[in-house]
């Protein structure tokens, strides 16, 4: 991968930031120890998603009752996500995305979901800063 090059924006630290910034420590949710990278990512970041054809039969059944369909997979962590529009209008009528293809994207704990974008996002950046990690 080529060097990009990133302008850096000045955060000068306030007067009453300490200098011993490597003593600081982030607690990070217990629930993403276990979770893929491509997965903290995804959830941190957003899928980066890639058209997948709709087959021909499909659009076909769906255009005689005025909807179509696009079908997207996720290049990371390979989740689908389907969304239906009305013909006409075009507006984007339902948008899911199928979590069960990708069991380690929701929380193994019963009942919790998708884990918060915010503790995703602490996750990501204690892995790739693993000096802050509690
Ligand atoms: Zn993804």
């Amino acid at each position: 991968m080529s060097p990009v090059d990133f302008t850096e924006p000045d955060y000068s630290p306030p007067a009453t930031v300490k200098k011993s910034a490597k003593k600081w420590r982030i607690a990070v949710d217990d629930r993403t120890k276990d979770m893929p990278n491509e997965v903290i990512v995804c959830r941190a970041n957003g899928h980066p998603w890639t058209e997948v054809p709709v087959p021909a039969n499909r659009l076909a059944a769906l255009e005689a009752i005025g909807l179509t369909e696009l079908r997207d997979i996720c290049l990371r962590c390979q989740l689908p996500r389907t969304q239906t529009y009305e013909l006409g209008s075009g507006n984007l009528l339902t948008s899911d995305i199928d979590y069960k293809r990708n069991p380690d994207y929701l929380i193994k704990q019963k009942g919790t979901g998708k884990l918060p974008r915010s503790d995703a996002k602490r996750a990501l950046l204690v892995r790739r800063l693993p000096q802050y990690a509690a």
